[in-house]
């Protein structure tokens, strides 16, 4: 018996767990301050009212012989499917139902996909980035190269057609940068990705975020993507579903190669290791796209719209060059005086008690940007904007 001896090419995440480790020492030896949290890319604000009303009726359907369920769809129930069907004709994208596949969120999926992609890919990734494509594919043995994002590119990493890649991760908007594609630039990349007979993964967890109108909300809007893209997306940002768990997939029947169709091989896939989100989840998730749950998680979604502006603005007014705040719950900001992602860490919380995280650890590129997020609460974000304010312009 050997383990997969991939793991040990894998680098340890240290991130959140050192962020952590920093706050509780600094309370521990400063009782008396109080420590202000734009650090978390979690949500904060409770399930809507319509989503509750769902989950409470599936869970009474679940009570009665007439109503209960037992193994759902493992692609999911169809009435699900067909809202989330209806929430992309609203942006313009038709899809059938059978490239629609639901699934308990956007981080499963992604690494879940690479079962029917070969080890032999070579995948091109950008740095910095949401560790998860690096390590899933790390896991898996595979060759990882880099697309540079920075402060020069807005970072948002064009494609080298002298490059050669067969896998593609794209996220927009961008976790941890906040950075949002234009539609020409993303047709750029299914461009690129067509001519090298590569696949986009294309990861639209943040789409609930865009604000501007000409920014893609979907891969799917751009032409040509149906024979080179599959989107991930999850109802964990847009309706606070990160505890309670559903996403979807899209998967076009036009991807194919070489006698092998990528819907075909993810439903076998998936047939084959997995039973589906729960059917109460499912209800619940089905009522975020009722017009009555749209009303109310876009009133949610305002309150973290608010906090990045509020952010952002500060920004502005103390001239720090950032990406993000505008069509995305981060602001992704240069650390001022030059300082260091994790110099800057301790500065902030040393003299305001505020925490973010150091760019450093999302990838090499990352080093000297630092990442704030819109997810506290209004109260809280005022105030460590006022903090940071004070100190900084100084
Ligand atoms: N993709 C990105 C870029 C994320 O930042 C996150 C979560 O923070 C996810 C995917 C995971 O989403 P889910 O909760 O649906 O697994």
């Amino acid at each position: 018996m050997k383990y997969n001896e991939h793991f040990s090419d894998m680098t340890e995440n240290y991130l959140f767990a050192e962020v952590a480790d920093r706050v509780a020492r600094y309370s521990k030896a400063h009782p008396d301050k109080k420590v202000l949290k734009l650090g978390i890319g979690d949500v904060t604000l409770p399930l809507a009212p319509a989503v509750i009303e769902a989950l409470h009726s599936g869970v009474d359907d679940m009570a009665k012989a007439e109503t209960f369920k037992g193994y759902g769809p493992y692609e999911g129930y169809d009435f699900l499917r067909e809202a989330v069907q209806g929430y992309y004709k609203k942006a313009g994208v038709e899809l059938a139902l059978d490239e629609i596949f639901i699934s308990d969120g956007a981080k499963s999926d992604l690494g879940n996909i690479l079962d029917i992609f070969s080890e032999n890919n070579t995948v091109l990734i950008p740095d910095p980035v949401y560790p998860v494509y690096v390590d899933t594919n790390v896991m898996a043995g595979r060759k990882v190269i880099y697309a540079s994002a920075n402060e020069a590119n807005g970072f948002l990493p064009m494609p080298d057609f002298h490059v050669d890649a067969d896998i593609i991760y794209i996220c927009s908007p961008n976790n941890p940068t906040g950075a949002a594609y234009t539609k020409e630039q993303l047709k750029v990349w299914v461009d690129y990705a067509s001519k090298k007979g590569a696949v986009i993964l294309y990861d639209a967890a943040y789409e609930c975020f865009i604000k501007d109108d000409t920014l893609a909300r979907s891969i799917f809007q751009i032409p040509g993507a149906r024979t080179c893209a599959i989107e991930f997306c999850s109802l964990s940002k847009i309706a606070g579903f990160t505890g309670t768990r559903c996403g979807y997939t899209v998967i076009p029947m036009d991807l194919k190669k070489g006698g092998f169709i990528a819907n075909r091989m993810w439903l076998r896939r998936q047939s084959t290791k997995y039973n589906g989100v729960p059917y109460i989840v499912q209800k619940g998730a089905a009522a975020v796209f009722t017009d009555e749950g749209m009303a109310q998680i876009k009133a949610n979604l305002a309150v973290y719209q608010k906090n990045a502006d509020t952010i952002a603005k500060c920004m502005d007014r103390l001239g720090i060059w950032y990406t993000g705040g505008k069509n995305s719950p981060y602001i992704w900001l240069k650390c001022p005086g030059g300082m260091g992602s994790w110099e800057f860490f301790d500065y902030l919380l040393g003299e305001v008690q505020v925490v973010g995280t150091p760019g450093a650890g999302f990838g090499k590129n990352g080093e000297g940007f630092f990442r704030l997020t819109a997810f506290g609460s209004p109260a809280t974000t005022e105030e460590a904007v006022e903090r940071m304010e004070k100190l900084l312009r100084k």
